[in-house]
């Protein structure tokens, strides 16, 4: 019997479409200006790389998700989505940037016309970053609703107080989306009364302060400390005590697109992997021959592809307005799961090379690992699953 075999002449109804490969070619031009030393050096003085940043924003990417009408590319999650797993799978890290696009569902589907004449064409530009969304709080962990962030209203102000944690990107962010509580916790309703505010960090002076927490991998993430801090009303987005409801909105496209970051990072473990098995000699053959080499780079590979699938159904359905919870969590899990098979693969392929950070390997292992909890742990995501979708009993 055959093991395999390719079938010719066919047209192939799974080709990626030309409006993705010019995209990824693009996005890939910027990328070879970064190399891994450059991500490296960065990594080893735990600095943003600034410089990323700026490029990417010059070229429009990082305002893929913002309408042309105010100076964005008016581009989809799908196209989005490519251009964040380019980023990784050319062995950078989306992570210093991708905030601006995970948030920016919010502020367009619930911001008012006023907020979005007023930030989007800035944001577009690259004149004003909005790259921190304050929602993590200490105490209250995954279950958002305990949060205990105040804002309480007083004249055209809200006076807003309290302390989050692991709250990314804030000294290199202008903006910051922040949950407060507006109304106290009610038992019987408690996912109301939060409600959602563009912070201006600039003007928030010493109402807000910060501590860089030592993380494993290179992510500006720290403690913020809010203390009386005034924020316009009209910063206010969408309706006050809906807050939550409005994040979760933006939750389906978030794991959609930190689903093609894990891809993008898979697809580069797999692929240094492979060349790294092949050209490796010990006992004078390519380590790649032995099969305890091989298969887990195959089996990554294929968890890979499968998770890309459903990763492009959920941006699909996204795209075109339709229910995508259920495809986003899927996605986000599998693609997860399939980037840490892959991280640890290549980990073992390169044997003692694997821990030595000029080889980058070790560094792209971190950066991944990350997705298994962040922005939201694969176990919520099965407990999402088994309630929602397979009907089981709820547990968060
Ligand atoms: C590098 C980094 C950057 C981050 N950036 C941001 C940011 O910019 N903004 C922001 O708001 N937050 C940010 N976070 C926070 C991140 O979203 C949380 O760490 C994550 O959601 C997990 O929450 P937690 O750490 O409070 O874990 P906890 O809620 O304390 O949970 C701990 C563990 O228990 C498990 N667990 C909890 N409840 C259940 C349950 N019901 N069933 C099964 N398992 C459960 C979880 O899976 C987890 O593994 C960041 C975190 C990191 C590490």
């Amino acid at each position: 019997m055959a093991i395999g075999g390719e079938q010719c002449g066919a047209a192939d109804p799974f080709e990626e479409p030309e409006r993705f490969r010019s995209l990824r070619e693009g996005v890939r031009a910027v990328c070879a200006r970064f190399p891994d030393a450059y991500w490296r050096d960065l990594d080893a003085r735990r600095e943003y790389p600034e410089a990323f940043v700026r490029a990417m924003t010059e070229t429009g990417w990082l305002g893929a998700l913002i309408p042309t009408e105010y100076g964005g590319l008016g581009l989809g999650l799908a196209e989005a989505a490519v251009i964040l797993e380019e980023v990784n799978r050319q062995g950078g890290n989306a992570g210093p940037a991708h905030a601006q696009m995970y948030i920016m569902g919010t502020l367009l589907k619930h911001g008012s016309e006023e907020q979005k004449r007023r930030y989007l064409p800035g944001i577009a530009a690259g004149s004003i970053r909005l790259q921190a969304f304050g929602v993590t709080e200490p105490e209250a962990g995954t279950d958002t609703t305990r949060i205990t962030t105040t804002a309480i209203r007083r004249g055209d102000r809200y006076v807003i107080s309290g302390r989050k944690i692991y709250i990314s990107r804030v000294q290199h962010s202008d903006l910051m989306l922040l949950l407060a509580r507006t109304s106290p916790r009610d038992e019987a309703r408690p996912a109301d009364g939060m409600s959602v505010f563009l912070v201006d960090l600039a003007a928030a002076g010493a109402a807000i302060r910060l501590r860089r927490l030592p993380m494993s991998m290179n992510n500006e993430t720290n403690e913020v400390e809010i203390d009386g801090l005034e924020v316009f009303a009209d910063n206010l987005v969408g309706v006050e005590g809906q807050g939550f409801r409005q994040i979760i909105d933006g939750w389906n496209a978030e794991r959609i697109l930190i689903a093609a970051e894990c891809v993008g990072d898979g697809r580069w473990f797999v692929e240094r992997a492979a060349r790294y098995a092949t050209e490796r000699i010990v006992f004078g053959r390519p380590i790649g021959a032995n099969q305890g080499v091989q298969f887990p780079i195959a089996a990554a590979h294929a968890q890979i592809e499968a998770a890309d699938l459903v990763r492009q159904r959920a941006s699909a359905r996204f795209d075109a307005g339709l229910a995508c919870g259920a495809d986003a969590n899927l996605a986000k899990y599998l693609a997860a799961e399939a980037s840490w098979a892959a991280a640890n693969a290549c980990l073992d392929t390169y044997g003692g090379n694997g821990f030595n950070s000029e080889h980058d390997v070790e560094r792209k292992f971190r950066e991944t690992r990350l997705y298994r909890v962040a922005p939201i742990s694969n176990n919520l995501v099965l407990a999402y699953i088994g309630h929602r979708v397979l009907g089981m009993p709820r547990s968060y």
